[in-house]
């Protein structure tokens, strides 16, 4: 972190602030130009409050070197994570899944039937939700603990690990048996079930905010991790512009964006980054080009009766279309 001081700061403020540095662990060099003196702080800074610094009326300005996340960044772990589920199962440095499975949980007939026909077709992982968060409360909410039973059974059938939404920490007890846990893109931000997730040692999907940028996103990746769960796959779920021709728009660049700053490995989601089924093989497609480390992509084997989301819902047949075409572009990808 670099601190350039104004032009007459009065010396004795200027040695409160060094000795208030020191205090905190950093070693300071300073550099005296023509017209300011800069400050140079050695030492890990990810704990400054950069804003405290900048209110002080001895200070010009503050620029950090040092990004504000610690564990996730790729400078102090240059190889890429790759995150284990259950036995065997890996995601990312090189290992590409797919995640599918219906928005909602809706019955043993449904979910077991798209657990098989996803399978099938090549996907590494069942997603299903249990615990929906919808926008309208009159909306349906998932069935809860007997959604994640149903996902259980048709993880049993199929072999498939298991993907669904945590909401709430108290429901932490129905999760135990869940191979990786999702965030959703309302949650990223709540960091009070973000450090509960910390304390777990099972992997934590993390979509994307709502209109959340890159930096704020690893913020709360590196809150899971500070706890000391490292297992953290990051999730591109498209996210609020002025666009209204799609649900959200889809941020690709925001993948090699990731893997520069993060060696977690990032996943894409078409059908919610796009509420549109015609448009999520061309955007996993895309996602696969641009070195994603996987997708997420919602199928539904009756998708004009699902309970959510079957508008951006893919049929069996569909899904497989989507992942002959992911697998042809796969050799091609940027990464
Ligand atoms: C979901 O995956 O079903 C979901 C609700 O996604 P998001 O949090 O990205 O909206
Ligand atoms: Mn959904």
């Amino acid at each position: 972190m670099i601190i350039m001081l104004k032009r007459q700061a009065d010396e004795r403020q200027v040695n409160n602030l060094t000795s208030w540095l020191k205090s905190m662990g950093f070693d300071i060099h300073f550099s005296q130009g023509a017209s300011h003196t800069i400050m140079g702080l050695i030492g890990d800074t990810s704990r400054v409050d950069i804003d405290v610094i900048k209110s002080l009326g001895i200070v010009e300005n503050v620029q950090r070197i040092q990004e504000p996340y610690k564990s996730a960044n790729r400078k102090f772990h240059e190889e890429d994570s790759i995150v284990e589920v259950g036995a065997g199962l890996k995601i990312g440095g090189g290992h590409f899944q797919v995640i599918a499975g219906p928005c909602s949980v809706e019955s043993e007939e449904q979910i077991v039937l798209v657990a098989k026909a996803v399978k099938a077709a090549g996907a590494g992982l069942l997603r299903g939700g249990a615990f929906k968060p919808r926008t309208s409360p009159y909306a349906f909410q998932g069935l809860h603990e007997e959604g994640i039973r149903l996902l259980l059974e048709a993880k049993r059938q199929s072999g498939l690990p298991i993907v669904t939404e945590i909401m709430d920490a108290h429901h932490l007890k129905y999760f135990e048996d869940v191979d990786v846990i999702q965030v959703g893109a309302r949650n990223m931000q709540n960091f009070e079930l973000l450090k509960e997730l910390g304390q777990l040692r099972k992997p934590i999907l993390l979509k994307r905010g709502l209109a959340n940028t890159i930096q704020e996103w690893l913020m709360s990746a590196e809150y899971i991790m500070a706890g000391g769960n490292e297992q953290v796959i990051l999730c591109e779920r498209g996210i609020r512009t002025y666009e209204t021709a799609t649900r959200n728009t889809l941020d690709l660049s925001a993948v090699p964006v990731l893997h520069k700053l993060t060696h977690l490995p990032v996943i894409v989601d078409p059908s919610h980054a796009t509420g549109i089924a015609s448009l999520v093989k061309p955007m996993a497609v895309a996602g696969a080009a641009c070195g994603a480390d996987g997708l997420m992509i919602e199928v539904h084997n009756d998708p004009t009766h699902a309970r959510s989301d079957g508008a951006q819902s893919l049929t069996p047949e569909a899904f497989q279309d989507v992942m002959n075409a992911v697998n042809a572009v796969r050799p091609f990808a940027c990464r």
